[in-house]
């Protein structure tokens, strides 16, 4: 008789004594987009020399199986424009995702356009938890003023939103710590969540989220050796990890992974900060921002 099988990630989840893991930031989008954002993937070696191969290329159902297999128990369908009037198309099909798929946050995005006030307004009303923002890829400025009703709603309601506004890995007109922290001083409430760690710009980040307490961090594609190659968090850097610790979630990025989703895991594992901080960062955090 053989033993059953115990994946890594479960005798992770197992020791830590959690139900399992909270991934704030996987992509699930309609197939047009998601197949686009693969294409792009797919033109990185080209473009960079450096090769993107994406792990996990099946069709929604088989990729929510992954995940639940990996023993996530909840998780996001970010999703963002690179356009005008995009949000709110990409809004309903992210609701309707959630309503059938009951594992996955109400997720939600928006564009710097005429609608972006209301498009928010919509998608609170409809029941959205979490917001998704790019700054690289929709190439607005967090400051511009047709996100004013956006961060003020979100502030008042308390709603997160993932932020990808750190200039990694390819910088844009308005990523870098600057014109978000200009956003935190009109609206020092917003739950931002920066994505990746704030690659490259890391300890800028880090000082961001200790100058406000609602400010969180990502560990998306932070600390693998594939984004270490690209921009290695400073060593120097990993006790305000731990002193932020209540603070930062984890994140993967699945599909869209040039690794195995074990290896994600390990990578924040393997920082060795201990179960308590592994607890809070894989499952604990994100629980409570959720209310789960
Ligand atoms: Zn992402």
């Amino acid at each position: 008789m053989t033993a059953p099988q115990v994946t890594p990630l479960r005798a992770t989840i197992d020791r830590l004594s959690i139900p399992g893991m909270v991934d704030v930031h996987t992509h699930f989008m309609p197939e047009p987009v998601l197949a686009k954002v693969w294409k792009f993937f797919d033109a990185v070696e080209e473009r960079t020399g450096n090769a993107w191969p994406i792990t996990y290329r099946g069709d929604e159902e088989e990729r929510l199986a992954q995940l639940r297999g990996f023993g996530v128990i909840a998780f996001t369908s970010m999703l963002y424009p690179h356009k005008p009037g995009m949000a709110a198309w990409l809004n309903g099909w992210s609701a309707d995702f959630a309503s059938r798929t009951p594992d996955c946050l109400h997720t939600a995005t928006f564009f710097a356009e005429e609608s972006a006030g209301a498009d928010v307004a919509d998608a609170l009303a409809a029941g959205a938890r979490v917001f998704k923002s790019h700054i690289q890829v929709g190439d607005y400025d967090p400051r511009d003023p047709l996100l004013d009703p956006v961060w003020g709603q979100l502030e008042d309601a308390g709603t997160p939103i993932v932020i990808h506004c750190g200039s990694g890995p390819d910088a844009g007109r308005f990523t870098g710590p600057g014109p978000v922290a200009e956003v935190l001083r009109r609206f020092p409430q917003l739950q931002l969540v920066i994505a990746h760690m704030g690659a490259p710009e890391y300890s800028e980040f880090l000082d961001l989220a200790e100058d406000h307490d609602r400010v969180h961090l990502d560990t998306t594609m932070a600390f693998h050796d594939f984004m270490e190659q690209l921009a290695p968090f400073p060593v120097a850097e990993r006790g305000r990890l731990v002193a932020l610790g209540d603070r930062i979630l984890f994140g993967s990025d699945f599909p869209n992974i040039p690794y195995p989703y074990e290896e994600a895991v390990a990578a924040v594992v393997g920082l060795d900060l201990g179960d308590g901080w592994l607890r809070a960062v894989l499952h604990d955090n994100g629980a409570r921002m959720f209310g789960l």
